[in-house]
């Protein structure tokens, strides 16, 4: 039997590794701002290519408070228009600028809107951590996040590359204590080392990508053996040209060695692809069967 798209988007579906804000869809965007003349490309150049874009274009309509609410408002929709009925979604602490430097602020907007559309998803927030933010910050608006009891998760990001994750250790112990589950993203652009550097010094529950495991069995077997579900984004990767073509995705090979994986959009509004797509996709491109989308979509849950 032949699956269309339409299949995979009637199915329910997690997301599990999304940049909240960044996580509407293009459509829905230029609704909102009519006047905006952004064109979005197909591919960046790296994450720095990635950053540019969003500086130079998306943050020059996302300017005040009430933007930042419209773009978490219209990721929310979105995730719903696909059906996602699991939304894991990073709020990034450094937002906090846009609302006068209160951290407080994004704390109640960010639980006004998980009770908005709490008939209509399950929307469990992550705390996002950019390795950039100055560390008296991480630990203000960390540490403020985790005490409000809204946060179901922490994810870190940024730079891959000769990262210093010492830091960052004492707020994943905090987090822990909280019972909040721990994400890191690590691997997409970085090698396997920087893999196993990461999983020794932070211990996270889960990686955000961390498609790099596949240079090496031994940092495979250590995802295995430490039980760390890898919430990939083929597209995400394929636009930031991390990864060619969906063909040499890892993410085969990754789920071949018994790894939990999962896909998810990253940032729909900068890859243009839905969880929905992500599945047709790899269904289509005959990477994985409809079954094995099936355990896919549900390691997700
Ligand atoms: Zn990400």
């Amino acid at each position: 039997m032949k699956h269309t798209r339409n299949s995979f988007l009637k199915l329910p579906k997690a997301d599990v590794h999304n940049h909240f804000h960044l996580g509407g869809s293009q459509k829905k965007l230029l609704e909102k701002y009519p006047n905006a003349t952004i064109s979005f490309p197909k591919k960046y150049d790296g994450l720095v290519g990635m950053i540019d874009f969003i500086y130079g274009n998306l943050n020059k309509i996302m300017v005040t408070k009430e933007d930042v609410i419209t773009f978490m408002e219209i990721s929310i929709e979105s995730s719903i228009d696909d059906n996602i009925s699991l939304l894991e979604a990073s709020v990034d602490t450094n937002l906090a600028r846009f609302f006068d430097g209160s951290i407080d602020s994004v704390i109640t907007e960010v639980k006004r809107i998980k009770e908005k559309y709490k008939t209509k998803i399950d929307f469990r927030p992550d705390i996002g951590i950019n390795k950039d933010l100055p560390l008296d910050k991480v630990y203000e608006y960390g540490n403020a996040f985790i005490e409000s009891g809204i946060f179901n998760g922490i994810d870190i990001y940024g730079k891959e590359d000769n990262q210093n994750l010492k830091p960052f250790q004492e707020l994943f112990e905090t987090a822990r204590k909280h019972n909040i589950k721990t994400k890191a993203h690590i691997g997409e652009f970085s090698d396997y080392k920087t893999i196993e550097e990461t999983i020794e010094l932070l211990n996270p529950d889960e990686l955000q990508h961390g498609i790099n495991a596949v240079q090496s069995e031994k940092t495979m077997d250590l995802i295995l053996e430490r039980n760390i579900r890898l919430n990939t984004s083929p597209q995400s990767n394929i636009a930031l040209r991390a990864v060619r073509n969906l063909k040499e995705h890892p993410v085969r090979k990754l789920f071949d060695k018994g790894i939990n994986v999962t896909v998810n959009t990253d940032d729909l509004i900068l890859f243009d692809a839905t969880v929905s797509d992500e599945l047709h996709n790899l269904y289509k491109e005959n990477i994985f069967s409809w079954e094995e989308l099936k355990t896919i979509r549900m390691n997700a849950f």
